[in-house]
């Protein structure tokens, strides 16, 4: 939807990571959503912070991160690629999580959120399928009854992650609408959710939708974060890096890589979009490079649209990076400068993840290979310390990789 209305700033005083009381990081976020959803939006506003702020709550979550999870990650001196680039890289380690990325961190959260609310039927959304797995996997932990919207171009396209969250008791449904794909997928979440606002809590996979759930999705994920200040504490003797590295989907993984440094000055941050088949192709998910200010899925960010303010299809190699929009902590983080987004073309990311497979033995998800792409496109002062964040495992996408192998 276009939306070329300005909010009116009130000229508060507010930090990069905590929005506005109705949600909004300078000119984006918000909360657009129809009338029926208006008191299940607002019960988990008005309730959200004291929840996850109780000790109850926090003492599960960390109980399940350590245990469950496998947190905390390890965060990985990369010795032969530091060598290569000229900096102390790390490597933040979501790719050894259960489930094989980042995505269950929220997960793990929002169902805890859920149960505490008293809602027994969970739904999501998913496009690769990730986030309905790992929303599968936390419904099977907690006994819930769990619904996952797909479009169908994806279930024929992820037929793996269709059969896993099958295994794990979860209901998939193709949807039929739109391009049959990601952002067709929330819509139908968002209808199901307004056919069935009582007793059922839609588990958000990003840091998207409206208000609250940028701010839950960038709360669940600030673990990462939270332990790159200690263990850089302790591997560096300081607890900030210079240089901050993730891609940028929808934004989780980089809100949580960012979340406790993002009004530090002294560190640098970078994130990698896909650029598809390059940002002027026309073939892309560059939301930042392309994308104007709208209003998709409850939220004002930066959409993808064509003039009429129908939204455009988004395409990249990686699944997960295959979104219209980019949320709104992210937008306005660009906006102000304190952000640089850089694009990677499919091939580049291809060549990255080949990189660091060959010099590290680790094979990345195609979206955080974008992550790697930029590497060499960045300046390091001698002994500059990098972080960067492998947000998930290369498992499911060894046929993308050798299918289109640069050797
Ligand atoms: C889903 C996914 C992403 C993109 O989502 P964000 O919300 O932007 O983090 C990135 N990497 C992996 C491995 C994913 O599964």
């Amino acid at each position: 939807m276009k939306d070329d209305k300005r909010k009116e700033t009130t000229g508060r005083k507010y930090n990069f990571v905590t929005p506005s009381v109705d949600g909004y990081y300078g000119d984006f976020g918000g909360s657009y959503i129809p009338e029926i959803l208006h008191r299940c939006v607002e019960e988990l506003r008005q309730s959200y912070r004291t929840i996850i702020d109780s000790q109850e709550f926090r003492t599960e979550y960390h109980a399940l991160l350590r245990d469950y999870v496998g947190r905390p990650s390890p965060l990985y001196l990369a010795r032969r690629m530091s060598e290569k680039y000229g900096c102390r890289l790390y490597l933040k380690r979501e790719d050894l999580n259960h489930t094989g990325a980042h995505k269950i961190n929220n997960t793990v959260g929002q169902i805890l959120l859920a149960r505490k609310m008293g809602k027994r039927r969970i739904i999501a959304e998913t496009g690769a399928g990730q986030h309905g797995v790992a929303t599968a996997t936390v419904c099977a932990l907690m006994g819930m009854e769990c619904e996952i919207f797909m479009g169908k171009t994806d279930v024929e396209r992820q037929h793996v992650n269709v059969e896993r969250m099958k295994m794990l008791g979860a209901t998939v449904h193709p949807v039929t609408t739109g391009n049959m794909t990601l952002s067709d997928a929330c819509s139908a979440a968002i209808r199901d959710w307004c056919c069935h606002p009582q007793d059922t809590f839609y588990i958000v996979g990003s840091t998207m939708g409206p208000h609250p759930y940028p701010d839950i999705v960038a709360r669940m994920q600030s673990i990462i974060s939270e332990e790159i200040k200690q263990q850089l504490q302790e591997k560096e003797g300081r607890d900030y890096p210079d240089t901050l590295i993730a891609c940028i989907g929808g934004g989780s993984n980089a809100a949580g890589t960012i979340y406790h440094y993002a009004d530090d000055s002294r560190v640098r941050i970078i994130l990698a979009e896909a650029g598809g088949e390059g940002i002027a192709s026309g073939h892309t998910a560059a939301t930042f490079h392309c994308g104007t200010p709208g209003i998709l899925h409850g939220s004002r960010m930066l959409v993808m649209q064509n003039d009429d303010g129908q939204i455009e299809e988004a395409f990249s190699i990686s699944a997960g990076l295959d979104y219209p929009g980019v949320g709104p902590m992210h937008c306005n983080m660009v906006a102000e400068g304190r952000t640089t987004v850089l694009a990677v073309n499919d091939d580049a990311a291809i060549r990255a993840g080949y990189e660091l497979t060959r010099m590290e033995g680790i094979i990345p998800a195609i979206e955080s290979a974008h992550a790697i792409a930029v590497l060499p496109k960045l300046q390091f002062r001698p002994g500059e310390v990098v972080v960067l964040t492998v947000s998930g495992r290369g498992d499911k996408d060894i046929e993308t990789y050798l299918n289109n192998a640069p050797y």
